[in-house]
């Protein structure tokens, strides 16, 4: 969980030759930087908000090499070392290199310095927009992390509509993140995040533990069937090692019917087929089917549907929304059914927002509808009272 620490003029942070546990990314305030080699002591430096302090010990394991002391009230937060480690070892060598080397380098120069030596504070106060850009992501990852500790990531559903039924038959589940101070932070930012680093593992496990969590108290309201929910996975979650491992544990554990739930892989210019495929055929063995999604955009790509068996393809929103102001895009999303009934998926358009695009899909055999029409995503409290609601429903027209 992430640590926010809040410090008195003149309160000490930590000392010189502590153990370097973590960094400090400064909130508000200001933070002296003071080392002591024999005799000499020396200011590294008056630090302000926006900045870091105490990353390098981070890099190469080395202890506090100076005490930092609150020079006015501050307001700090903690960042995990890992939050640095992962992405050192995941970047360019060249760049690894040059980091060491800086940083020894860095290390050197301090120590040669002469006694009482003051570095100015203007002289360590970044105002570079990329930098600052990097402050930002950190302290993002640090809030996420923490989102994730407290639970207040919330799992909305999105109703998926069978076209030819005419009922809802199932779910999106899509993560949700109020931040204070910022509202809303788009999933479409935050995950990109997360998928940055090994954090979108953490995030996934919630969103699925979430996901089964419903499907279990709707069997135990006595909706019958259940709907399907589906959740969403990066390529970088699916092949994660242990992560079909889990998804089928969880199906197992709470006793879901086959199909309940599914998951939705989103492509990715990365995307390595053998792993992939080997995961998806454990999941599917176990009743978890795929869906291909955003079909037609982004790192869209054929090889993905000739390789790789999906049960249904989502053709993205972006056809839905030109189908009608564009033959061409209408003559595509044609093209796009024929082709996927051809290989035996279904097909899920999404963003359908007016019933023409609707009857229009239903002329062209599209099995189900996705979007603001059918409804946006809801709390899952609305999910569970408006699946009983229908359960009344069935039973009332039974009866
Ligand atoms: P997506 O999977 O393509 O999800 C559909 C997005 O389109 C959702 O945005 C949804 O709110 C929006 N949408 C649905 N119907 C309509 C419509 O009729 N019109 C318009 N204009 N938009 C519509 P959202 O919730 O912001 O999600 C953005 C993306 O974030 C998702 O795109 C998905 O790729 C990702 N995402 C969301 N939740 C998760 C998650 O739990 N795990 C992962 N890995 N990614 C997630
Ligand atoms: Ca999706
Ligand atoms: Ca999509």
């Amino acid at each position: 969980m992430a640590i926010r620490r809040e410090l008195f003029a003149g309160e000490v942070l930590y000392r010189q030759d502590d153990v370097s546990d973590c960094a400090w990314l400064l909130e508000s305030g200001q933070v002296e930087l003071v080392s002591v080699t024999g005799r000499r002591v020396a200011s590294q430096g008056v630090f302000g908000p926006g900045e870091l302090i105490g990353e390098l010990g981070l890099l190469d394991g080395t202890p506090r090499s100076a005490t930092a002391t609150a020079r006015s009230d501050a307001v700090l937060l903690a960042i995990e070392r890992e939050q640095f480690i992962e992405r050192l070892q995941s970047c360019d060598p060249i760049l690894r290199t040059l980091v060491d080397s800086l940083l020894q380098r860095n290390r050197g120069l301090v120590a040669s310095l002469p006694t009482e030596t003051a570095v100015p504070a203007e002289d360590v106060a970044c105002d570079d927009p990329v930098e600052r850009a990097g402050i930002d992501k950190i302290r993002l990852e640090t809030q996420l992390r923490d989102a994730l500790a407290t639970g207040t990531l919330e799992v909305r559903y999105q109703p998926i509509f069978d076209i030819a039924a005419g009922r809802v038959a199932g779910y999106e589940a899509l993560v949700r993140w109020e931040l204070p101070g910022r509202g809303a932070v788009s999933p479409a930012e935050f995950i990109a995040l997360a998928e940055e680093t090994s954090l979108i593992v953490p995030v996934g496990e919630y969103v699925l533990e979430r996901v089964v969590a419903t499907l279990v108290e709707l069997r135990r309201r006595g909706v019958e069937p259940l709907p399907s929910i589906a959740v969403n996975l990066s390529a970088r979650q699916l092949v994660e090692p242990g992560m079909a491992r889990q998804v089928v544990a969880r199906v197992q554990a709470a006793g879901l019917p086959a199909g309940a739930l599914k998951l939705e892989v989103t492509e990715s210019r990365m995307l390595d087929y053998a792993p992939v495929a080997a995961v998806m055929a454990h999941c599917r063995e176990q009743g978890v089917p795929f869906a291909l999604d955003d079909f037609g955009t982004g790192y869209s790509n054929l090889t993905h549907l000739h390789t790789l068996d999906f049960e249904y393809i989502k053709v993205d929103q972006a056809f839905a929304r030109h189908m009608f102001d564009s033959p061409r895009a209408m003559r595509m999303v044609e093209a796009i059914v024929a082709m996927s009934h051809g290989l035996g998926a279904k097909v899920i358009c999404e963003g359908v927002e007016t019933r023409e695009q609707l009857e229009r899909l239903r002329a062209i055999g599209v099995e189900f509808a996705q979007g603001y029409l059918v409804g946006k995503a809801a709390p899952v409290e609305s999910v569970l009272s408006g699946e009983a609601a229908r359960l009344g429903e069935a039973a009332a027209s039974l009866a």
